[in-house]
């Protein structure tokens, strides 16, 4: 199949119904179909749209940020931490902070984190518009991402 650009705004609630993330008052997202660029169980479903299409995705766990992994929580020393870290707190584990890990439980002498994504585990649920769909250019497909005419690198 051919790849596609699809634009679209979407708001994102998770099941409590809060608003996690969304588009509004931005620049629609654009990506490339087929380039892992969103989560896949959200692309699945936006690529059997068509433009103008306004709909309610709802995304499992497993087709999102994965499921809630039981292994990647443990106990770390105390000391390693700073003396006021409390539970709740995030700390990024490589320099980039592109991962991170969440205190979920302090004692005297451990610091329990939870190192799954903040969206593990949880089905996510999208209010999709889909506003432009086209075909990726061939230069688009050779790069693996979206040109939006702005600038290029
Ligand atoms: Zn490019």
């Amino acid at each position: 199949m051919s790849q596609k650009v699809i634009s679209f705004h979407y708001t994102l609630t998770n099941p409590a119904g809060e608003v996690l993330d969304s588009s509004a008052g931005r620049e629609p997202l654009a990506f490339l179909t087929g380039s892992e660029q969103i989560i896949p169980g959200l692309e699945k479903q936006l690529v059997g749209m068509n433009k103008g299409d306004k709909q309610t995705v709802k995304v499992p766990a497993a087709e999102a940020y994965g499921e809630h992994n039981p292994e990647m929580v443990g106990d770390v020393e105390r000391s390693r931490f700073p003396a006021d870290v409390s539970v709740g707190q995030m700390y990024a584990t490589d320099p980039q902070g592109l991962s991170a890990i969440k205190v979920v439980a302090v004692t005297d002498t451990t610091v329990t984190v939870d190192g799954n994504h903040p969206l593990a585990g949880q089905e996510l649920t999208f209010a999709v518009e889909i506003t432009d769909l086209r075909d990726a250019t061939a230069e688009e497909v050779a790069h693996g991402h979206v040109h939006d005419g702005h600038h290029h690198h």
